[in-house]
């Protein structure tokens, strides 16, 4: 059986090691990825080691069945100088971890994994699925897997060619590197006020930023705080949608008076959050996006202490002001950003006039908008098609895609984040691991 595995980000790899740990002879695993290091993506590509890891270390294991793998990493490499398992580490160093994990799989099984470095720019589905590179080559497997990770972010709304083409508006803020361009007295637009936003808030103190920094989203809420946590024992909620919801606001509003923090209790939702989600009915998934997903987002995916306790600081200084409205528009005229926005509580529109802007609105989820080559031809071919959700591929509940005319494929699959209109939580490590090891299942039963 040939099995390749399109992207070698943690899922990619992660994939990787699974399969080739069942140790089915014959097996052969070919990992195609465009960037120069394995393991690391958008999310552990950064050098910057004050961009940390939003969960602890203790829980970011790379096995389900051993969440305290990537801590004894930590242990074995760093000895008595390791954090402590509740420490949340920077992302640069998971990215060593996840890197290590997967050269040390490629060296124990001699032969089995081959690595082709390049860019895949069509995906062929037929008896086997052939991926097709920039540079001509061609490839074709039994079952091909496709863990293509977050999209880079679409445009925000009202943004005009002008604004995009000035020089001063910077569309990927996972590009660290270009965040060094912004003079540090100058006053810089974040749109967006999630995780991302507090990486680039990080990066600019790091590098001594003074200017103002003006955070915009519709909500205008941050990610809360992460605080020591208790395990809380929880039933699988019952009810509809807003009973669900009511009784956990309820549940966590009488925590304190346990001994517990709201915090336990959403995390003691996460063993049940896949099985909610694929309960509901479509009318329920979109109230659910539509009006709990902000307030789901601060309190499920939050900040380590030292980032929280740093941006309060920089608020309590004034550099940092977050600001809820709605974007208007983003305008460059006479060598000048115009950017226009609804403000909460406020009449009519409010200008702004930044001299940079950074788009923080976090990964695009339409899939029919991306720009990567290999999913904008395989969406326009019909061979794959986004979610009825838009949150990312349409697959079935075992993770095979869905074609652009309803069929199932037989041997192309999806893992990750593209999975999250079937899955809704799937983009953190505790989560796909668990889905990486159950999908090895699927290929090697
Ligand atoms: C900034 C950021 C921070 C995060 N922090 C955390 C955290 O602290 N803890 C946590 O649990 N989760 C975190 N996450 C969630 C993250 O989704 C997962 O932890 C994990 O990194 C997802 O891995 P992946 O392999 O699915 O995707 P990615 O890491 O995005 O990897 C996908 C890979 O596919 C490759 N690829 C895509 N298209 C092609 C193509 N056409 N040809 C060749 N190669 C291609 C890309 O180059 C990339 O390397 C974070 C996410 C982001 C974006």
């Amino acid at each position: 059986m040939h099995i390749g595995i399109l992207g070698g980000g943690f899922t990619g790899c992660l994939l990787a090691v699974h399969l080739a740990r069942r140790g089915a002879p014959g097996t052969k695993i070919t990992l195609i990825e465009n960037a120069d290091r394995l393991g690391r993506g958008a999310a552990y590509g950064t050098d910057n080691p004050d961009h940390l890891l939003n969960v602890r270390a203790g829980n970011m294991g790379a096995f389900a069945d051993d969440p305290q793998h990537f801590h004894k990493w930590l242990a074995d490499q760093e000895g008595a100088a390791a954090p402590p398992a509740s420490a949340f580490v920077s992302r640069m160093r998971y990215g060593e971890y996840v890197n290590d994990v997967f050269a040390r799989t490629v060296s124990e099984h001699p032969g089995v994994i081959s690595i082709v470095s390049g860019l895949a720019t069509a995906l062929h589905p037929g008896a086997r699925p052939e991926v097709v590179l920039a540079d001509g080559q061609r490839l074709d497997f039994d079952r091909l897997v496709l863990c293509f990770g977050n999209l880079p972010p679409g445009a925000p709304p009202g943004l005009t060619e002008q604004a995009r083409a000035s020089g001063h508006y910077l569309h990927n803020p996972w590009r660290a590197a270009d965040l060094q361009s912004i003079p540090a007295v100058a006053s810089v637009l974040i749109i967006g006020s999630g995780l991302t936003m507090a990486d680039v808030v990080q990066t600019l103190a790091g590098q001594q930023h003074r200017g103002p920094i003006t955070v915009l989203s519709r909500h205008g809420f941050l990610p809360l705080r992460h605080e020591a946590a208790k395990p809380y024992e929880m039933s699988r909620p019952a009810g509809r949608l807003l009973e669900i919801f009511r009784n956990l606001r309820r549940e966590a509003k009488t925590a304190p008076a346990r001994g517990h923090d709201w915090r336990d209790i959403v995390d003691a939702l996460r063993p049940y959050t896949v099985g909610l989600w694929q309960s509901l009915t479509s009318p329920e998934r979109r109230q659910f996006l539509r009006h709990i997903r902000p307030h789901w987002e601060v309190h499920r995916h939050r900040l380590a202490p030292a980032i929280s306790d740093a941006l309060d600081h920089m608020r309590g200084d004034g550099q940092l002001t977050v600001c809820a409205g709605r974007l208007v528009s983003i305008g460059w005229k006479d060598g000048a950003f115009d950017v226009a926005a609804r403000l909460r509580g406020k009449e009519g529109a409010s200008c702004f006039a930044p001299d940079w802007i950074v788009n923080c609105t976090g990964p695009q989820a339409d899939y029919a908008k991306s720009a990567n080559p290999l999913i904008s031809h395989a969406v326009q071919a019909g061979v794959l098609r986004p979610d009825a959700l838009q949150l990312g591929l349409d697959v079935t509940a075992a993770g095979a895609i869905i074609d652009g005319a309803g069929q199932t494929s037989p041997n192309i699959m999806a893992l990750g984040p593209p999975t999250r209109g079937m899955f809704w939580e799937i983009t953190a490590v505790p989560d796909i691991r668990r889905d990486c090891a159950r999908m090895a299942g699927v290929l090697l039963p």
